[in-house]
């Protein structure tokens, strides 16, 4: 069997991901889809934990731009990601993948609380952990979550899977047809060029921490696969 080069990995899907072309809510193809390839790298031996967003149901920034407390806003967004977890927990089993969800915020009926050392118990066991509910903190995101928890569980590297572009360009090249894909940076070069990669926080936690970062496509199945394997797709931001 072709080894993997990542042994602990944390996937971030935006909530977006789970959408698909319908931009909003759960697309159940394609959420079967990213299962069946969470489910290809699970049995490579990797330990997967995963962080899922909410942008396909809420965010608590538009909320907040429509005069709600911000912090309101984002508990929502938090509680969305629960909603997206259990919509991908539910596909993963579907499969025959063992998984468990924790949730930064207790609700114990649906969702194991946030333990790290039960987090990578579970890793060892080869269950796939769903980390729901963000940080558990308003004006934070589940890019920071990612960063936050692969510090924290010693991840090898963030696969941070992307639904409308395929890495990390110097301009946004929905807009600007002149722009070109990195193949690889430093967090600073995503610090200083203000590069739409994930958010400052995010960015910062990871350089601290020399957490390396793959942006790429999860439109192409096998892609986190090829991700794990080491192959070059999208572009790799290097912690150290
Ligand atoms: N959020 C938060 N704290 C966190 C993580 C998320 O308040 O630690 C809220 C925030 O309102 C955010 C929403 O949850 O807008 C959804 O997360 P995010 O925007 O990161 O989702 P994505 O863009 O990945 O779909």
């Amino acid at each position: 069997m072709t080894s993997a080069k990542y042994k602990r990995v944390v996937l971030k899907l935006s909530g977006e991901a789970l959408a698909g072309d319908q931009g909003f809510g759960i697309n159940p193809a394609v959420i079967q889809s990213i299962a069946k390839q969470v489910k290809e790298i699970a049995e490579m031996q990797v330990e997967v934990a995963v962080v899922v967003g909410a942008g396909n149901i809420w965010r608590g920034k538009a909320g907040s731009e429509m005069g709600m407390d911000r912090a309101n806003a984002d508990y929502m967004g938090m509680l969305a990601t629960v909603m997206n977890s259990l919509a991908l927990q539910d596909s993963l089993e579907n499969l025959g993948i063992q998984t468990r969800v924790q949730s930064s915020i207790e609700m114990r009926q649906v969702a194991e609380p946030y333990i790290r050392r039960k987090a990578i118990r579970h890793l060892e066991k080869g269950r796939v952990v769903i980390f729901a509910a963000g940080t558990g903190n308003p004006y934070f995101s589940t890019d920071t979550t990612a960063a936050l928890r692969a510090a924290e569980i010693e991840a090898d590297v963030i696969l941070m899977a992307k639904n409308n572009v395929d890495g990390v360009y110097t301009a946004d090249p929905s807009i600007d047809k002149t722009a070109t894909k990195y193949e690889s940076l430093s967090y600073l070069d995503v610090l200083k060029e203000g590069l739409g990669v994930m958010d400052s926080t995010a960015s910062s936690l990871c350089m601290d921490n020399d957490i390396s970062l793959i942006v790429f496509s999860i439109m192409e199945e096998g892609n986190i696969k090829r991700a794990v394997l080491g192959e070059n797709i999208g572009t790799i931001v290097r912690g150290k």
